[in-house]
């Protein structure tokens, strides 16, 4: 069994984003710039916003991060992120989700412009990656295509399921596996909470990526020997022991299917940094994209 280790895969990634960046700066060019809409303060979205902008940091970006209070109205928003999208300092701009539930957020990302689309939920993003055309990749499924590529994982007519069906991570990724191309080419069945037989659908996979959010819900009796294990998921657990009073649980029960499994992710430290990569990614090939077409 090998450990698909995205934390050190993202370091690699971002000293490669960081010379990037700095040969942009030595020719004159302009420093991408990343731009963050966070609305309340919902504990794990301040987590992961302040993992971003730590990100740009390290790679040499400007970031800037939006605060709006948990009771900003819609329209408040949508005027904020008509602002960033014509912003030409801007590259790229996300905003975090969840929302408030008084906001709609399919309304939120389509009003984002598809060419400042980072995280690649835009239904123009999305439309392009069903057709395999240019597009910005959703940044959760963008980071597990990539670590499959760079641990050279063949994914060539594999048997791949997908647990988990939003349209963050399990709607994509089905669709990217499926995909001609590499990694991709894979036979795919994508399984939600109305699948029948669950277990016997996830034993024929070759390929397992739980994003459902039930911590350790994959236990080794569900996997065949020798599959190739992603654990997307993340759920904070009351954990007394730890400072920050929680620990964090995939969707895999990690140490038995481990033992079945030939490669798996950890959680932490697998899926969770090449998520943030990917967005690090995205932004890069926003602002080299306004410089083709300026
Ligand atoms: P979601 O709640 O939007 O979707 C969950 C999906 O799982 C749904 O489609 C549902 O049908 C399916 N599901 C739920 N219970 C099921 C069951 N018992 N059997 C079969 N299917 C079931 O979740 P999401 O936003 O896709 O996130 C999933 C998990 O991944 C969460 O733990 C989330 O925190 C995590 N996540 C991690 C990253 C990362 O960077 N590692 C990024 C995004 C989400």
């Amino acid at each position: 069994m090998q450990v698909l280790d995205g934390k050190l895969l993202s370091l690699t990634i971002k000293q490669e984003i960081a010379q990037k960046v700095n040969e942009i700066k030595l020719n004159d060019g302009k420093t991408p710039h990343l731009a963050a809409i966070l609305v309340g303060n919902d504990g794990a979205s301040e987590t992961y916003v302040a993992s971003k902008v730590k990100s740009c940091q390290e790679v040499g970006f400007k970031s800037t991060l939006v605060r709006l209070g948990a009771d900003v109205t819609e329209q408040e928003l949508l005027a904020q992120i008509n602002m960033l999208n014509n912003d030409d300092d801007i590259d790229g701009f996300i905003v975090q989700l969840p929302l408030p539930r008084h906001i709609d957020e399919q309304k939120i990302v389509q009003a984002i412009s598809p060419d400042k689309d980072v995280d690649g939920f835009h239904p123009v993003n999305v439309g392009k990656m069903v057709q395999n055309l240019p597009s910005f990749l959703p940044a959760t499924p963008f980071g597990i295509l990539t670590l499959l590529k760079r641990n050279h994982i063949d994914t060539n007519g594999k048997h791949c399921v997908v647990i988990g069906r939003s349209n963050i991570v399990g709607m994509p990724m089905s669709i990217l596996m499926a995909r001609k191309d590499n990694p991709g080419n894979c036979t795919v069945t994508l399984c939600h909470s109305a699948t029948v037989n669950l277990k016997e659908e996830i034993l024929r996979a070759d390929i397992i990526i739980a994003a459902l959010g039930k911590p350790e819900f994959v236990t080794a009796d569900m996997v065949k020997e020798g599959a190739v294990v992603i654990d997307v998921g993340i759920t904070r657990i009351k954990d007394e022991s730890k400072k920050s009073g929680f620990s964090l649980k995939g969707d895999v029960k990690y140490d038995e299917v481990a033992k079945k499994a030939s490669f798996i992710t950890p959680v932490p430290g697998g899926v969770g940094p090449m998520t943030v990569v990917s967005l690090m990614l995205n932004t890069l090939k926003a602002a080299e994209n306004k410089k083709i077409v300026q």
